[in-house]
């Protein structure tokens, strides 16, 4: 274990726990969680770091780590502490590595195909025993998806292994279980799952042999892979691996997955009978301290002791017998929590903003709270509709597909700067999605969603079509003239 002391980051790197990250509103640290679980001793250590050295409150980040903001005063001690339960890297080193992403409901999930729990304790115990991997960019990332309902493939990372089952032939009743690698455009790879390791390491081995010292920034596995190409990458990966890569071409696998990926909120059976797991809304991944230790007390009580964080910024508690859900249900909701899928709240990501960003042009946590709260005044959603607030293009809070994205702009209204955002819905052939309105004052903004949701809870041609799939049937045009017109006939 190596000495724990806190650094202050000095070059523009992610935060870690030993890499403690200013930012506008003071220094930020990211205690990274493996898979997203935490055990309740885990739960409690962090509830008790938050409370002393920061705030009182953390947030569930969009890789599921937690990061606490407006830190001070932590001493190695403290870090001693965190590392002696296993919340900080053993090795500091390598404490600015991305989370190990996987499945939030790996082990549970009646219809995964794989259980993705061992795969990331495996890579996790082979990062805390190699110093060497310290050069790699901290935005090396690696995801494991088990390939059951709730699907991670959608979360941005540099190394995605998604379980898929492959028969045979077409009238095998056998299925055999394979790891898709998706490596840049490379998405034809099948591993078995004890491969993906050494795949994993081969991969970073040659992103360490390209290294350029005299760089300030480490260089990125995906830049390596768009300047030199994801043949010759896989090639030089070849070299470190003790059985063939390059064999296992199987040119009919396809990347396309289901977008509809708030299933998780809300109470599910699980593969074990007898128990379901909760998912529970955090309003902007945001949770109390206060309610951190509640909820680990009733995971305790109620279930297997464990929380699982989620890359969308909400929680589970699984192994819940079903004959206790209805107490726990109303517990979450006595910490002043909910777990319905349609609650504008639970599908609804914002980055940190000007508050904490010095690039936001706007208030962005601020203001996703005041629409959801006008939105719940106006509307009931029955379909969850996912709304992604950004403070500047580089999109930090959410990568994936968002109903309807507002990217934050400063707007001249009588010779002075206003707030606004433009907005973007549906596909996301660009980054956020096709432009529906641009400039749109804060002060218009809320009016502005709430027509857009009525309208397409008149005219969607399913009821459970999304938000997305309903914009996405009309061309730009379209689309403005039936918002604006359905709009003004109501
Ligand atoms: S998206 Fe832009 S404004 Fe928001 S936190 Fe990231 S860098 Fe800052």
């Amino acid at each position: 274990m190596s000495c724990p002391t806190l650094q202050l980051a000095t070059l523009p790197v992610c935060p870690g726990l030993f890499y403690a990250t200013p930012a506008r509103d003071g220094i930020i640290s990211r205690i990274r969680i493996p898979g997203g679980i935490i055990n309740n001793e885990q739960g409690r250590a962090i509830a008790e770091f938050s409370e002393r050295f920061g705030e009182g409150y953390v947030h569930v980040t969009n890789r599921a780590n937690l990061q606490i903001r407006k830190i001070q005063g932590i001493t190695s001690e403290v870090l001693t502490t965190l590392q002696k339960v296993g919340l900080a890297a053993t090795l500091t080193e390598v404490d600015h590595l991305r989370n190990i992403m996987a499945s939030p409901t790996a082990g549970i999930d009646s219809l995964e195909l794989i259980d993705t729990r061992p795969l990331v304790k495996e890579l996790d115990a082979y990062i805390s025993g190699h110093p060497e991997l310290k050069g790699l960019s901290p935005k090396f990332s690696v995801a494991f998806d088990g390939g059951g309902a709730v699907s991670i493939c959608e979360q941005k990372n540099e190394i995605i292994f998604r379980a898929i089952a492959v028969s045979a032939d077409c009238a095998a009743v056998e299925r055999n279980i394979y790891f898709q690698l998706i490596l840049g455009d490379a998405t034809n790879i099948l591993l078995q799952p004890e491969e993906c390791l050494s795949v994993v390491v081969a991969i970073a081995q040659v992103c360490l042999d390209n290294l350029d010292q005299t760089l300030a920034r480490k260089l990125r596995l995906k830049h390596l892979l768009q300047d030199k190409g994801v043949e010759w990458y896989l090639q030089q990966a070849q070299s470190y691996l003790p059985f063939s890569l390059l064999k296992r071409l199987k040119p009919t696998l396809d990347k396309s997955i289901n977008p509809k990926n708030y299933n998780h909120l809300g109470v599910h059976p699980q593969q074990q009978p007898g128990l379901s797991y909760i998912g529970i809304v955090l309003p902007l991944g945001q949770l109390l301290s206060k309610q951190l230790q509640s909820l680990t007390d009733l995971a305790q009580n109620y279930g297997s002791g464990t929380l699982r964080l989620t890359p969308w910024q909400n929680l589970l508690i699984s192994d819940i017998p079903n004959s206790c859900i209805p107490y726990v249900k109303d517990e979450i909701e006595r910490l002043g929590l909910h777990y319905q899928a349609n609650q504008i709240q639970g599908s609804l990501v914002a980055c940190t903003g000007k508050t904490g960003c010095a690039s936001s042009a706007t208030d962005t946590k601020g203001q996703a709270l005041a629409l959801a709260e006008y939105l719940k005044k106006h509307i009931t959603l029955d379909v969850p509709v996912k709304i992604h607030f950004s403070g500047c293009p580089k999109s930090c809070a959410y990568h994936g597909r968002s109903d309807i994205t507002l990217l934050g702009t400063l707007i001249e209204k009588d010779k002075t700067l206003v707030e606004g955002y433009h907005i973007y819905v549906g596909d996301k052939e660009q980054a956020f999605g096709r432009e529906l309105y641009t400039n749109v004052s804060i002060a218009e903004v809320p009016h502005q969603i709430l027509q857009m949701l009525q309208v397409y809870q008149i005219k969607r041609a399913e009821l459970d079509e999304s938000f997305g799939e309903f914009t996405n049937r009309y061309a730009m045009q379209e689309l403005r003239q039936l918002f604006d017109e359905e709009g003004s006939n109501r």
